[in-house]
C-alpha cells in the first residue's frame, strides 16, 4: 500500500514497509518504585504531574486509535500500578471492545499486585506481563532496590484470581545470567510462561554495551545443559508479530525476545504513547511526535480535532524506519552517539 492509498483509508495506520499497526502501548506514568539497573537512571527527572495526560484524555486517544485498527492495548509505565485511577481506566477501556479492541493487558513489576489483582480482574483486564529478574532475594534487591517477596505474592494473587500471566526476565552479563536455569525450572514447576529478554540500549544512564547482552544463543546453550530444547519458529501461527521467538524446554514453552541478535522488527505492529503525550513509531526512534495538544483537543469532539490528529499520525507512522539495526546504522552514519536518543525504557514502557 502506498501513502496515497492509505490517505483514502481511515481504517488502519500502515508504515512504508506495509506493517499495519494493531498494538498500542500506553505508558501512564514514568514513575516507579523500583530502580532496575537496566532501566532507571540513577537520578531520574520525573515528568511533572500537571504535564501528564489525564485518563479521560488517554481514553479519548485509545478510542480514536481503536477506530483506526488498534486491537491490543497494553498499559505500562514506569510502574502503572503507581498511578491512581489505573483500575478505572482498565474498566473504561472495556467500552472499546465493541469497536474492535480485543485485549487489554498490563506490564507491571508486581510489587503492588497483591492489593490490585482482584480489582484488575473485575475491571476486565485480560492478562499481565510481570517482570522478574531473579529468584534469589539478595540478587533481586541488588537488581531492583526492592524486595522479592511482594513480587512473588503478587504473582500468586494474579494466579488466584485467574489472570493469565507471563514472566519477563531481562538478562545482563555479570548480573543475573546465573538465573537462566533456576527461572526455567520454576516456570516449568509453576506452569507459567517465561520470556527472557536481551538487554536493550534503552537504560536511563546509557551504560548499555554489547558485552552486557546475554544473547539468545547463550540462553539456549545454558538451557540445553538441563532440558531438551526444541524450537517452534518466530511467533505462533496466531500472532506472527510476537516479538518472542518460541522455544520449548522438555515440552514447556519458553520465549526469547532477542532484539539485539535476532531483531523482530520485520513484522512490528506496535506503536507507543508516553504519559505526557509523546508518540513513538518505534521503541528505538531517536525522537517522538509531540501530540499532547492534539490529544487534548480530541475531548472537544470537533471534526477538525480528529483530522488534525489523524494527519499528524499517519505521516509519522508512515515514516517508521525499518527497525533497530537500521536506526543504529543511521545514527552511526550521521556520527550521532547514543545520547541523541532522549527516551529511556521507564518513559516509553517497553
Ligand atoms: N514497571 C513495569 C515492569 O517493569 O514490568 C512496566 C514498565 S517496564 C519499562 C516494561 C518492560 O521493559 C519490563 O519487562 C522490563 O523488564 C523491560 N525493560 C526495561 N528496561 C529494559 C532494557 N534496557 N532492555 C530490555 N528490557 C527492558
Ligand atoms: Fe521500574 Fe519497570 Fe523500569 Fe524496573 S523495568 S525500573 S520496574 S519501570
Amino acid at each position: 500500500m502506498n501513502m496515497m492509498t492509505q490517505l483514502k483509508s481511515n481504517a488502519l495506520f500502515v508504515d512504508q514497509f506495509g506493517r499495519g499497526k494493531r498494538k498500542l502501548r500506553i505508558s501512564v506514568t514514568d514513575r516507579c518504585n523500583f530502580k532496575c539497573v537496566y532501566c532507571m537512571p540513577e537520578h531520574p527527572e520525573w515528568m511533572k504531574k500537571h504535564d501528564l495526560l489525564s485518563f479521560e484524555e488517554l481514553y479519548q486517544f485509545c478510542d480514536f486509535m481503536v477506530r483506526r485498527g488498534i486491537e491490543f492495548i497494553r498499559i505500562t509505565g514506569g510502574e502503572p500500578l503507581m498511578r491512581q485511577g489505573v483500575v478505572h481506566f482498565v474498566a473504561q477501556l472495556q467500552n472499546l471492545k465493541q469497536f474492535g479492541l480485543k485485549r487489554i493487558s498490563m506490564t507491571t513489576n508486581a510489587h503492588y499486585l497483591k492489593q490490585y489483582a482482584e480489582a484488575l480482574k473485575q475491571a476486565g483486564l485480560d492478562d499481565l506481563n510481570i517482570s522478574l529478574d531473579s529468584l534469589d532475594a539478595s540478587q533481586f534487591k541488588h537488581l531492583t532496590q526492592k524486595d522479592l517477596a511482594p513480587v512473588l505474592e503478587g504473582i500468586q494473587a494474579a494466579q488466584a484470581v485467574g489472570l493469565p500471566i507471563k514472566i519477563n526476565t531481562v538478562l545482563m552479563h555479570g548480573m543475573n545470567e546465573n538465573q537462566i536455569l533456576p527461572l526455567a525450572r520454576w516456570s516449568v514447576q509453576q506452569q507459567i510462561v517465561l520470556r527472557f529478554i536481551e538487554f536493550m540500549p534503552l537504560d536511563g544512564d546509557r551504560k548499555w554495551s554489547t558485552e552486557h547482552v546475554v544473547s539468545e544463543q547463550q540462553i539456549l546453550e545454558t538451557l540445553a545443559t538441563e532440558f531438551t530444547v526444541t524450537k517452534q519458529g518466530h511467533g505462533s501461527a496466531q500472532t506472527t508479530s510476537d516479538p518472542a521467538r518460541q522455544h520449548f524446554i522438555d515440552g514447556h514453552p519458553i520465549g526469547i525476545i532477542s532484539t539485539i541478535t535476532n531483531s523482530f522488527c520485520g513484522t512490528c505492529d506496535r506503536v507507543r504513547l508516553t504519559a505526557q503525550g509523546e508518540f513513538y513509531n518505534c521503541l528505538f526512534a531517536p525522537q517522538g511526535l509531540k501530540l499532547k495538544t492534539q490529544i487534548k483537543a480530541l475531548t472537544l469532539k470537533t471534526a477538525s480535532s480528529e483530522v488534525n490528529l489523524h494527519d499528524a499520525l499517519f505521516t509519522y507512522i508512515w515514516h517508521k524506519e525499518q527497525g533497530y539495526h537500521a536506526i543504529e546504522q543511521r545514527l552511526k552514519n550521521q556520527s550521532l552517539d547514543k545520547s541523541s536518543r532522549k527516551i529511556s525504557m521507564h518513559m516509553i514502557g517497553g
